[in-house]
């Protein structure tokens, strides 16, 4: 693993040791240098090992991550890959923080509203003239090369995903699926990922 001295990126490394239910992890923050937004990279295992390490790109999700949220799988999602990747023995969660993909959380729950009202995830937003899918994965590219990774194998159903980090220079060598978190509040939810987005739904 390389040692943190991206000064452009990041002046001062800040990585510190993470225990978590799921296993010894340990977690390392950035800030981007273009709009201050602060993300962090939580990893387990050998980290100079050079074969494509198991990697996660999460987004964040107050309601889903921290309040147990059923209107979407975001928890079970990050839940699964950090217990996956303790299983494998070395993996990488990018933690970003691009909200409501990447809408932040006031529009999120305007869009919810419109979501009770009967539109659906994707109508929802574009209704309020934002876009189906603001996330950008450039700093994503950013964190793994600063890790020391270029190829990875990227657990997710989202192709989107892989292509936008393939156009940031990340070789994505395999694209592992990642099934968790569907139930019945949700299921509407991820119908619409699946037939509009381009998901492969995790069923
Ligand atoms: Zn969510």
């Amino acid at each position: 693993m390389k040692e943190n001295r991206n000064m452009e990126f990041n002046a001062v490394p800040a990585d510190a040791k993470l225990p978590t239910k799921y296993g010894d992890f340990r977690i390392r923050s950035y800030v981007d240098p273009i709009d201050g937004s602060e993300h962090a990279a939580i990893y387990y295992g050998d980290m100079n090992n050079q074969t494509p390490p198991l990697v996660r790109v999460h987004s964040e999700c107050l309601t889903g991550d921290a309040l147990g949220s059923l209107r979407c799988d975001c928890g079970p999602q990050l839940q699964h890959a950090l217990k996956t990747i303790q299983r494998e023995g070395r993996g990488i969660v990018l933690y970003l923080r691009q909200e409501g993909r990447g809408i932040g959380l006031f529009a999120k729950m305007q869009a919810y509203n419109l979501q009770d009202r009967g539109l659906d995830t994707l109508d929802a937003n574009l209704a309020l003239n934002l876009p189906a899918d603001g996330r950008n994965y450039k700093i994503a590219a950013h964190m793994l090369s600063d890790i020391g990774y270029d190829s990875i194998r990227l657990m997710t159903n989202n192709p989107d995903k892989v292509e936008q980090l393939v156009e940031h220079g990340v070789n994505v060598v395999e694209r592992v699926e990642h099934k968790a978190g569907l139930c019945s509040e949700n299921r509407e939810y991820l119908r619409t990922k699946a037939a509009r987005m381009r998901h492969i739904l995790p069923i």
